[in-house]
């Protein structure tokens, strides 16, 4: 008989993000603990109450959770869970100071790069009042106020009377965390390693380098001997190791197109940059994309200039209000 070693079972939430379907809470089989929350809504809150009580638990009778990172689908639930009922909560302590400031504040900061960028005044406002951590404003306003537990690299929780070591894995969020599950190899990750799809690497703050620190989270799983990895969306993954260099080499292709638009074009916005990139998308032109894959490519092409900036590679100059880029180095006949 093959016993399945997972400490924790993941139940499926479903999420009104089309493009993701649902998001996968872990929840421990005295049915009292959960690692995320999922997303606020009504018929996500159903599934996990009839979930709960099939374990003998419900909504009110949770004692913790803890949130990988702060992201809508991943923590809004935590406002519900918290008013139902008293768990302790958890999350790390970088994402918990995104929390605090207020997730608007984060994301109206992101558009201000954004907009700096080239990005149009118009989409800015569109993208604003279309993203989905915007339409749960309320959830945050109460996940705000709550009594949070801030964790850190190191610290360990114990659930269902098993021992996690928490890991710091910054990159997606700035203080995404994990649960490692040393005894059975296993690696509670929320959206760090995903399967088929790569984790979105954003820019929210020009002093940052967000995908230098995925590119090192990446390193540090490629070398951990984990068995297995339980994520935040889709199928758990049993090569995590494979997976880890297989998204290191995407990004290492990117960065190369990148630089690549930057030898070819001369200056370009981070805008210009994000409208020229062959991103794997089902639009083939521009005003295709919907508003929401804008600010994905915005940030994303971001993300990956300013990584470029850290390693020597381009550089960035103001000319007209908008910031634009810069290869370093060009090759000899690269006009
Ligand atoms: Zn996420």
């Amino acid at each position: 008989m093959i016993h399945d070693m997972a400490a924790l079972e993941r139940v499926k939430l479903w999420i009104p993000i089309k493009s993701l379907g649902w998001v996968n809470v872990y929840i421990d089989p005295g049915a009292r603990f959960m690692v995320d929350a999922g997303m606020l809504s009504g018929r996500s809150a159903l599934e996990l109450a009839t979930v709960l009580k099939g374990k003998g638990s419900s909504l009110c009778g949770l004692d913790g959770v803890v949130i990988t990172h702060f992201h809508v689908d991943h923590s809004s639930m935590a406002a519900l869970l918290a008013e139902a009922g008293s768990p302790t909560l958890y999350m790390g302590w970088r994402d918990l100071k995104v929390v605090e400031g207020g997730v608007e504040v984060f994301i109206r900061s992101a558009l201000q790069i954004f907009m700096e960028s080239g990005l149009p005044k118009g989409e800015a406002e569109e993208i604003l009042s279309s993203h989905p951590a915007m339409r749960l404003k309320y959830a945050y306003d109460t996940v705000r106020g709550l009594n949070w537990r801030p964790l850190r690299e190191g610290d360990t929780l114990v659930i269902g009377g098993k021992r996690f070591k928490v890991l710091e894995l910054p990159g997606h969020t700035p203080g995404h965390i994990g649960l490692l599950d040393e005894e059975e190899g296993a690696l509670y990750s929320g959206d760090v390693l995903l399967q088929g799809i790569t984790p979105h690497i954003t820019l929210h703050d020009w002093g940052d380098d967000p995908l230098g620190d995925y590119l090192s989270t990446l390193r540090r799983i490629a070398e951990m001997d984990i068995r297995v990895v339980y994520p935040g969306h889709r199928d758990p993954i049993t090569m995590p190791g494979r997976r880890a260099l297989e998204i290191l080499e995407h990004h290492r292709r990117r960065l190369q197109e990148v630089a690549d638009l930057l030898d070819r074009y001369g200056p370009m916005s981070g805008y210009d940059v994000a409208r020229r990139v062959r991103w794997r998308v089902r639009y083939k032109r521009w005003d295709e994309y919907p508003m929401a894959e804008r600010f994905f490519a915005v940030g994303e092409a971001l993300a990956h200039l300013r990584r470029l900036e850290v390693e020597g590679r381009a550089e960035r100059f103001w000319r007209g209000g908008v910031v634009y880029w810069r290869s370093v180095n060009p090759p000899v006949n690269g006009g």
